[in-house]
């Protein structure tokens, strides 16, 4: 999702909707089994305000949550020093691209040295000291463009290379003039782009490759625009072990019973393994109450939701950390 697009709707949620239902404390070690917990799925976004004051309420939400890092998708390079250095440890970062017109009066997606491109030089330098850790969020369905582009090659490329994992946003979603798609965004919006099958070619050129399908789940319903690849999403994630999903947005703004039965159909195939606890910048404790919620779910199979799986896509060879 464009974080600038979901910025008014993400302010009305913050405003009504902080920590409800969460029982976590500091740490999150009053819930029976649960240790840390990681968010797959941000943005560094100050919803048009002031960035510090912004990322002192995101480290409050985690920290009141026991949200120990979260995944974060830059802009542009100041988000480096703005967000990445302000908060050391605690995000897994990595740049938005390839950036999207949003329309007249609407602020760009994301920037870099190479326009809607970051350069492979730059990238690189920052993947190896350490200030990146992922590629993402890809932007092909809002910029018109096909994962197996040529223009993507090198970036892909550099992905296999140095072993980073790639967030890529899925499905035909936002529908149109929703809140996540306001009229202007997007002149080359291309839903049919958003079909995970388009990342075959990638994935038999680079096995090993790690993806992850942002905003993965949501079913065929026509009141949501017939948005879903929810087949093309399980056929992808039978062939390839290091694909791995986020719910977002289905798990903060559908309802819970559609967002239930999403759960209990990937687990049902057999991939709760692969389900990672993300919020694109929506109410983590409203999600994370969901997912409790679920009494489906087993005590691993929650705490792979919240952490396990994260931990293992991410490789941070910590899946078992412990207060
Ligand atoms: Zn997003």
């Amino acid at each position: 999702m464009n974080s600038k697009i979901l910025s008014v709707l993400s302010v009305l949620l913050a405003v009504g909707l902080s920590s409800a239902g969460s029982s976590a404390g500091p740490g999150g070690d009053d819930i029976p089994g649960e240790r840390a917990i990681i968010n797959s799925h941000m943005h560094a976004s100050s919803l048009g305000g002031d960035d510090s004051v912004y990322l002192a309420r995101v480290i409050e939400e985690m920290d009141s949550l026991g949200i120990e890092k979260a995944v974060l998708h830059i802009n542009e390079a100041s988000d480096v020093d703005t967000w990445i250095r302000a908060a050391p440890g605690r995000f897994l970062a990595g740049p938005s691209f390839p950036c999207v017109k949003a329309g007249e009066g609407r602020a760009d997606s994301c920037s870099w040295d190479q326009g809607r491109w970051p350069s492979i030089d730059w990238l690189r330098e920052n993947f190896e000291d350490g200030t990146f850790a992922v590629m993402g969020e890809m932007y092909f369905v809002y910029a018109g463009l096909s994962p197996d582009d040529s223009r993507m090659d090198p970036y892909w490329s550099l992905a296999a290379e140095l072993d980073i994992p790639v967030f890529v946003h899925i499905n035909r979603g936002p529908p149109p003039n929703s809140p996540f798609r306001p009229n202007g965004c997007c002149p080359n919006f291309d839903s049919d782009l958003g079909n995970p099958a388009l990342l075959r070619p990638v994935l038999e050129k680079y096995p090993d490759l790690r993806i992850s399908l942002q905003h993965a789940g949501f079913p065929q319903m026509p009141m949501l625009g017939d948005i879903a690849y929810i087949e093309e999403t399980f056929d992808l994630l039978r062939d390839y072990p290091d694909v791995y999903v986020d719910m977002t947005i289905l798990n903060s703004v559908v309802p819970l019973p559609v967002h239930r039965a999403a759960v209990r159909q990937f687990v049902e195939r057999g991939f709760a393994d692969r389900i990672m606890f993300g919020t694109d910048n929506l109410d983590a404790g409203q999600i994370l109450a969901r997912y409790r919620s679920m009494e489906f779910l087993s005590e691993s199979e929650l705490r792979g939701i919240f952490y396990d799986n994260a931990a293992r896509f991410m490789r941070l060879h910590q899946p078992e950390k412990s207060h």
